[in-house]
């Protein structure tokens, strides 16, 4: 792949790497709050990595698809949503986000419509981590134990991780230079006083490609 204009599209907030990114976002997360910062980045590349490696996969029965307005304003790009199984595309947000990748000078990484496309990979995800085996592999790839009883190690849920796979897997499936990570931290930068370039607090950071049920 092409670097866009290096002397540009390497600084500001490209210039954070994606893992970095990833363990800031974990970080972020009241639930890791004072966590060691080499743990998160570990929890970060497992996820990236488990992400990345999901064979794709269409969903048994694709679920249904809603273009809505009103994303900017919620701090929503795109989410799904299990009860029924549903992706809300959030067509202001992902307008605003295509905007910031030809400000940027990302669109090498993000070529023109790619936002849209990475935004159903990514829910894609939420929906195959929501139940089944692959809820347990990753779980598996990240470790985490919660409790031991004897030779019995019990996993715990790393919160934020399936985020991060989301990302990894969407970035991967659809040939992306950087994880729509980036994607995301622009937008609320865009949105936010620009004196801080961390991940936005935890409101703003996890609407931008939220997931519920
Ligand atoms: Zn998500």
């Amino acid at each position: 792949m092409t670097r866009p204009g290096a002397t540009f599209a390497h600084t500001g907030l490209a210039a954070v790497d994606d893992i970095e990114y990833g363990a800031r976002f974990l970080g972020s997360l009241s639930l890791h709050e004072g966590s060691d910062p080499a743990r998160l980045r570990q929890w970060a590349t497992a996820a990236a990595e488990f992400g990345a490696a999901l064979a794709p996969a269409p969903a048994p029965a694709p679920p249904r698809i809603v273009e809505r307005g009103g994303g900017l304003e919620r701090g929503l790009l795109a989410r799904y949503t299990s009860r029924p199984p549903t992706v809300e595309l959030y067509t202001d947000s992902i307008d605003a986000a295509e905007r910031l990748v030809a400000a940027h000078g990302w669109r090498a990484w993000f070529p023109a419509g790619s936002v849209r496309a990475a935004a159903l990979a990514h829910e894609a995800v939420h929906e195959r981590l929501h139940h089944g085996p692959e809820r347990t592999a990753l779980k598996q790839a990240l470790g985490h134990t919660a409790l031991r009883l004897g030779r019995l190690r019990v996993l715990a849920h790393v919160a934020g991780a399936d985020e991060l796979a989301a990302h990894a897997y969407a970035r991967a499936v659809c040939g992306l230079g950087r994880s729509p990570l980036l994607l995301s931290v622009a937008l609320a930068a865009s949105a936010a006083p620009p004196k801080d370039t961390r991940l936005p607090h935890r409101q703003e950071r996890s609407r931008s490609w939220a997931s519920s049920s």
